[in-house]
């Protein structure tokens, strides 16, 4: 086994991760700090990012719409302190990005061009044409060669966290390219390894988002804060989950249902519909059009396609010259994936999940309770996304928290002493027996493929838009059935090099632990809120809800949920409105 040691590791090569990296260099750039990804850091799913980033920058706008647009947006479920370090930090962030090159798209008197996103009381996101996540990343990265501290690990994927006297001492991970087993030394570790969509069929997430960082603090003792909480996006293709972005709504298009009706009109979406209001109800939030397309279907006001019920969304009108200036990637995703130009032809849409708003519980500046172990980005929570995030306020949280992990995790390990290794060997031994177990046959062999099929459809079912206590039950039973029949897989490709089936295999054990960890934090929550709607608890229930739920892996490996109260600063909750 090699020795690798670093001061600072950064599990997560995306926008969070990369970040983080940059503050830690320049904040002490004697430290020596790795990135280590499972893809190529331009492959991360900040790439596909198309809206914006939201930020406060015209005069009419203010810090504490940014906040409170926040918060109640998120259903009262943001710790208000986190929400009003971010407004504050975000213009700064975005101004240092612009700096470093990122092409934030221009009005004609030269000022930087902002669009209106659903929730919001002003327009305040930023966008560089419907490539922002494109031209973040690639600014992020190129920065993050300038500093030669920053070492990577480009293709190896982490299995385990080294836990060690009490601290978080590194991680273990397989290189990709070799199938070795090798521990990594640090004295302090950054998770920064995105959502987990992949635990439901239809979503926007890339393959690569498995929430493999929430499985990884989550088994090392670490709790799960909001989990139950999962954004469903109003506007994915159906069958392939690709995002059709808000932009598009946000540039005029309308949503249809069968009839050619723009249905929003008849939902309360919290958003007033008449004038002076900027927006239309097709800017309303995301969980309340997506529980407004269930409403639609319900009624038998969706269309039948191949791959189940859609609607439209309809950007004819707005002509073919706006749509290549402001949304040439809608088109182009048209054309290749639904083989329909939307000059002249209606998108088919449905609700398809996009973000997790819960994550690995941390403090304000990204701090585990776990000493020595830090995370942000989308596998964080922070929280500032409370019930349901605002579009577009995600990438900017990457620069924020990232930035802010990144300089507390230096602190951290400059204080600390060289490490040992005596327990990485142990950690490598425990690994690679982990790892063998799939190369062996076993009795009653089960496939990956049927195992996560059924998690899909039970996650989809019992755990989706809308839940109640039976359907979150049933999915707890079939996880338990399922978690016990992939003691069972066994793979077929026995190679060492690029084995993507055993990727898949340890993707899949950390999906099984973080879809229990939804649906327990589900059922524990008796009330709606956000994006977590139970048919029978209807309302919101301040009195015993206004708290996000931890919940911690038990020794028989089964979630059990706590409670810890919302930090309230200077919003107490109120009702959920949008607009001024
Ligand atoms: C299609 C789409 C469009 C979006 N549009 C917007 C938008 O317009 N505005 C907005 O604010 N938000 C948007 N979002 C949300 C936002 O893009 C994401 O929340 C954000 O980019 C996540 O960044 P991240 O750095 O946390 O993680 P990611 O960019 O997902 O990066 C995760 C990193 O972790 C690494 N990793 C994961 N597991 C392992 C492992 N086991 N071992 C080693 N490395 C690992 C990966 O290789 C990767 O480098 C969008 C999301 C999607 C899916």
């Amino acid at each position: 086994m090699d020795n690798f040691s670093h001061d600072v590791l950064i599990i997560g090569g995306g926008g969070a991760g990369l970040r983080a990296a940059i503050a830690v260099a320049e904040i002490n750039p004697k430290l020596n700090v790795a990135v280590i990804s499972k893809v190529y850091p331009m492959r991360s799913h900040t790439v596909s990012a198309e809206g914006g980033a939201a930020a406060v920058i015209k005069p009419d706008d203010s810090l504490d719409h940014h906040a409170y647009d926040t918060i109640s947006g998120g259903d009262w479920l943001c710790d208000q302190d986190a929400v009003e370090a971010f407004v504050n930090e975000a213009p700064k962030e975005m101004l240092q990005l612009e700096h470093w090159g990122c092409p934030w798209s221009r009005q004609d008197d030269g000022t930087i061009a902002v669009r209106p996103f659903g929730g919001m009381k002003i327009e305040r996101t930023w966008f560089a044409s419907d490539k922002t996540g494109f031209h973040m990343l690639h600014t992020l990265y190129q920065t993050s060669l300038k500093y030669d501290p920053i070492q990577r690990y480009d293709e190896w994927f982490v299995t385990k966290l080294i836990v060690d006297d009490g601290r978080c001492q590194g991680a273990v991970a397989i290189e990709l390219a070799t199938g070795q087993v090798q521990a990594i030394a640090a004295k302090s570790v950054v998770i920064c390894t995105g959502g987990c969509g992949k635990v439901f069929p239809f979503t926007t997430n890339a393959n690569i988002k498995t929430g493999d960082g929430m499985a990884l603090a989550y088994r090392a003792g670490v709790p799960l804060k909001d989990m139950e909480f999962i954004q469903y996006h109003p506007t994915g293709l159906p069958f392939t989950g690709i995002l059709i972005t808000e932009a598009t709504r946000a540039e005029g298009g309308y949503m249809l249902n069968k009839d050619g009706y723009r249905y929003l009109q008849d939902y309360d979406l919290g958003t007033p519909q008449t004038e002076p209001v900027l927006r239309s109800m097709e800017l309303g939030p995301r969980d309340r059009l997506s529980q407004a397309f269930v409403k639609e279907m319900e009624k038998g006001n969706t269309l039948e396609g191949l791959y189940g019920q859609f609607v439209h969304l309809d950007i004819r009108h707005l002509g073919e010259k706006k749509i290549n200036a402001k949304l040439p990637f809608v088109r182009e995703l048209c054309l290749k994936y639904e083989n329909i130009d939307p000059v002249n032809e209606m998108i088919p849409v449905r609700p398809v999940v996009h973000y997790m708003m819960g994550g690995i519980h941390t403090d304000i500046n990204g701090a585990t309770p776990l000493p020595g172990l830090y995370a942000a980005g989308e596998t964080a929570c922070v929280s500032i996304n409370g019930a349901n995030r605002l579009g577009s306020n995600s990438l900017t949280e990457l620069l924020v928290f990232g930035a802010r992990v990144g300089s507390v995790a230096a602190e951290f390990a400059s204080n600390q002493s060289d490490y040992t290794f005596d327990m990485a060997y142990e950690s490598i031994t425990e690994e690679n027996h982990i790892k063998n177990q799939f190369f062996k046959e076993k009795k009653n062999q089960e496939r990956i493929a049927d195992i996560r099929k059924e998690m899909h459809k039970t996650m989809e079912e019992g755990c989706g838009i809308y839940r109640t206590e039976n359907s979150l039950l049933a999915s707890q039973n079939i996880l338990t059935d399922l978690k016990e029949r992939f003691s069972h897989v066994a793979i077929d490709d026995h190679s060492r090099t690029f084995n993507t089936e055993l990727v898949a295999a340890l993707e899949l054990s950390n999906l099984l632990d973080l879809a229990e960890s939804i649906v327990q934090s589900a059922l524990s929550r008796k009330e709606s809120r956000g994006s977590h709607q139970r048919t029978d608890y209807e309302k919101r229930d301040d009195e015993n809800y206004l708290a996000h739920s931890l919940a911690y892996q038990e020794k028989d490996n089964k979630p059990r949920i706590e409670y810890l109260p919302v930090t309230i600063t200077k919003w107490p909750p109120g009702e959920r409105v949008y607009g001024r």
